[in-house]
């Protein structure tokens, strides 16, 4: 099976109050780990890249053939859909023409009335092809890509602006951070959620920065319509650890234990275990 556009996997999501898992890949490892944890755990998944990710691994279309050729060679049958995070205008046409079944348009730095402009134009483009799409509405705060917001709460009139114009999910700022997470941290505004929610008319919505909030609040955010959930630093995080821990204990000079397919094994292994975590606990493992 090839990858899948996520609007179904999303609304059968969102009807059954779980969360699709959407995982940042970074190359081909990450996107073999993630694979084998959502096959082993039944569950359906978008991997996803930025756009500075996918041109590191090669470009759109080098993504687009490794994910399909990954889904074939290693035998996945549950939906996976290949998305672009964070997109610009440009890169959500270019990944649209690529062959990615899912685009974000995050025209949350623009004025609201050019956001809903440029959406509305990659909403069709994308729906005459059956790509899905997700736009943004507010910023989230941290930095993605230097890209560096302030993490303002969402306004609910300008996420049902944006959501009328026939989006498939929605990412809102709702106190949410990409990256780690400050010790001071406020926390998500579940009045704002819901706000939002009642705006929108029950469309599901995006958690972004999901790598460290506390289970009780994804779980609270999944109850109020969050039907997908974004990671990133949480991989990379176990990935570095385990790594680390593998060449401080020196096993990298022992043998050949500097060989590459050795050396990645320890991170490789962490990533599978906390992505079969992440599946269980936003409730999408067994779902495929
Ligand atoms: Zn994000």
């Amino acid at each position: 099976m090839a990858i899948v556009s996520a609007t179904e996997m999303v609304n059968k999501a969102h009807e059954g109050r779980y969360a699709i898992p959407a995982f940042n890949t970074n190359n081909l490892e990450w996107t073999q780990c993630i694979l084998k944890a959502v096959q082993e755990t039944r569950t359906p998944v978008m991997i996803q890249t930025s756009e500075g990710a996918a041109k590191y691994m090669g470009g759109y279309k080098t993504v687009v053939d490794m994910v399909n050729d990954l889904i074939d060679s290693m035998g996945i049958t549950v939906p996976v859909a290949l998305h672009l995070d964070h997109g610009t205008y440009e890169g959500a046409k270019a990944c649209i023409e690529a062959g990615y079944s899912s685009v974000m348009f995050d025209g949350s730095h623009y004025s609201i009335e050019e956001n809903i402009e440029k959406s509305k134009e990659i909403i069709a483009l994308a729906h005459a092809k059956g790509v899905s799409v997700e736009c943004e509405v507010g910023g989230i705060g941290g930095t993605e890509d230097g890209v560096t917001s302030n993490g303002e709460l969402a306004d609910p009139a300008e996420c049902k602006a944006v959501a009328d114009l026939g989006v498939d999910f929605l990412a809102a700022g709702i106190g949410n951070i990409h990256g780690k997470y400050p010790e001071n941290w406020a926390g998500l505004n579940f009045e704002r959620l819901e706000e939002i929610k009642e705006a929108i008319g029950g469309k599901p919505m995006v958690l972004h920065g999901g790598s460290g909030i506390p289970f009780e609040q994804t779980s609270k955010a999944v109850s109020l319509g969050v039907s997908k959930i974004n990671i990133n630093t949480e991989l990379q995080l176990v990935f570095a650890d385990a790594t680390r821990k593998y060449i401080e204990a020196g096993k990298d000079l022992a043998g050949k234990g500097y060989d590459p397919r050795k050396l990645l094994k320890p991170g490789c292994d962490a990533i599978i275990a906390k992505a079969k975590e992440l599946c269980e606990a936003f409730g999408a493992a067994g779902k495929a």
